[in-house]
């Protein structure tokens, strides 16, 4: 049986899946198309006994199709009544915690440190400034880790995040690093953190590693193809492509040059308030 009909019979039904029992229809009618060009000429140009072999071919040929067919429309069928769930993304730094960075410029007296995503939207350009400025000074990463033990969740933040998760998976998307989060995700009873890695040598910070680039984005992208409704809630303009690209996005706490530039969000200052709009986007 030619490898290539088959195949094509897949991509036509992963085309039409959500049409369900229509793929059936439409599936019958492709097969006729997809007989050989070879086994087309051996019926017409042949008499007798070979002719009948090669229409008893023909007719297992087509039957054989039938069923691949049938099997895919029925597969594709089913997956049209699969259930749509929900899970909710949530920016980290100014949505459930203070900001790191800022917590370290106000403990190290280093002004140039309070420059955050909500200030800079070139990521890149904004760690390597860090990175430079932490070498300047010689701060180490324990000397960071020893202000981010000292930092606590937003008020009002753990209870929000309890009373979500009994609720919905939530998801907590940053561009922070493994080795910061961790005093902050005991306090919230360690939920999940999808983030960064920073390379470090002898604690002194040296570079930082990206897992994949425009990792919240991909990340709610990689939900929805696992069925999920996603609502994504950020602060800053490097949380704005994962709410574009989630099912429902909203700002938390943004600063006013973020909620300007996107007015499609709606924009909310408490957690009651937030709490209340996630619920009511649930599937
Ligand atoms: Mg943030």
């Amino acid at each position: 049986m030619p490898v290539r009909n088959r195949s094509a019979i897949a991509r036509v039904g992963k085309g039409t899946h959500e049409q369900g029992s229509q793929m059936v229809n439409f599936g019958f009618s492709f097969i006729g198309a997809c007989v050989p060009s070879w086994l087309r000429r051996l019926c017409q140009g042949t008499a007798g006994l070979d002719r009948k072999i090669a229409q008893l071919r023909m007719s297992l040929y087509l039957d054989t199709q039938s069923c691949i067919c049938w099997t895919c429309a029925c597969g594709f069928d089913k997956t049209s009544r699969r259930v749509k769930q929900s899970v909710v993304t949530l920016d980290m730094e100014g949505v459930l915690t203070p900001e790191i960075w800022i917590a370290v410029a106000e403990k190290t007296g280093i002004a140039e440190l309070r420059r955050t995503t909500r200030d800079e939207p070139d990521y890149d350009k904004l760690m390597r400034m860090r990175l430079a400025i932490l070498d300047k000074h010689g701060l180490k990463l324990s000397d960071i880790q020893s202000v981010i033990a000292t930092l606590r969740p937003l008020p009002g933040a753990k209870e929000f995040l309890d009373e979500l998760r009994e609720v919905v998976q939530v998801i907590i998307l940053s561009d922070t690093f493994e080795q910061f989060a961790a005093p902050l995700l005991r306090q919230f009873g360690w939920p999940t953190l999808l983030c960064h890695r920073l390379v470090v040598r002898d604690d002194k910070i040296i570079d930082y590693a990206l897992r994949i680039p425009d990792q919240k984005r991909q990340a709610v992208a990689a939900f929805k193809r696992l069925n999920y409704n996603v609502i994504a809630v950020g602060d800053s303009f490097n949380d704005t492509a994962m709410l574009l690209e989630a099912d429902v996005g909203f700002l938390f706490h943004a600063p006013e040059v973020v909620k300007r530039q996107f007015p499609q969000f709606t924009a909310v200052e408490t957690y009651p308030e937030l709490l209340a709009l996630i619920k009511a986007k649930l599937d």
